[in-house]
């Protein structure tokens, strides 16, 4: 029992620092691209989008609603719907009692909490970075945290040729393999294994 305990905590060391680099790579602090898990606003669970698309057909009646509930109930929240479901404790409230952040819900006492912390637009990005997080911290192995972090590094240097001009794009660009195992010696240390490129350099492997 006491070993489990200890690979347990260890895993979960693991699993905060990979969260934690993945957070780090977007420009504000909550990594790059469309994804994340919100609360459901029919059935109060949490629940998960990816791109664009998924997360405009989640979000398609204004609120979030889980795969589950949009497939049994039709796609949208009813807006009539007297309830919501706290963005923090998950609690069901009544949406007259419930204080509205950007089409997400906090319950009186988050509500409250949160407010005496946060102005209006910091409030909405704390709440963005929970939804980041949560979605991080829903994956169900180490290795698919591993693959989200190694496509969130990719898309990151991506991003840097994009946000680059002329000759610092072209720079860039000519040395995508140097700078694609400089981040893959970074992440090995941080993902606690060792990654190389094959003999093409297109693929990572792990070792
Ligand atoms: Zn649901
Ligand atoms: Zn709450």
């Amino acid at each position: 029992m006491e070993v489990m305990g200890v690979s347990r905590s260890d895993d979960s060391a693991l699993r905060e620092r990979i969260v934690a680099s993945i957070l780090k790579t977007g420009f504000n602090g909550s990594g790059v691209g469309i994804w994340g898990a919100e609360v459901c606003q029919r059935c109060g669970e949490l629940g998960t989008y990816w791109a664009l698309a998924g997360a405009m057909v989640s979000h398609a009646g204004g609120e979030f609603a889980c795969r589950g509930c949009r497939n049994n109930q039709g796609r949208h929240v009813a807006r009539d719907q007297a309830h919501c479901y706290c963005e923090c404790c998950q609690k069901r409230v009544e949406r007259k009692d419930a204080l509205s952040v950007a089409r997400r819900w906090l319950c009186d006492r988050c509500g409250a909490e949160l407010s005496s912390q946060f102005d209006e637009e910091q409030l909405n990005t704390h709440l963005s970075r929970l939804a980041r997080r949560r979605y991080l911290e829903l994956k169900p192995s180490l290795d698919d945290l591993r693959r989200h972090g190694l496509t969130q590094a990719e898309q990151r240097l991506a991003l840097d040729e994009i946000h680059a001009e002329g000759e610092e794009r072209r720079d860039l660009e000519s040395r995508w393999e140097e700078r694609w195992l400089e981040a893959l010696a970074e992440l090995s240390e941080i993902h606690g294994v060792r990654y190389r490129l094959d003999n093409n350099g297109t693929t990572v492997h792990k070792d």
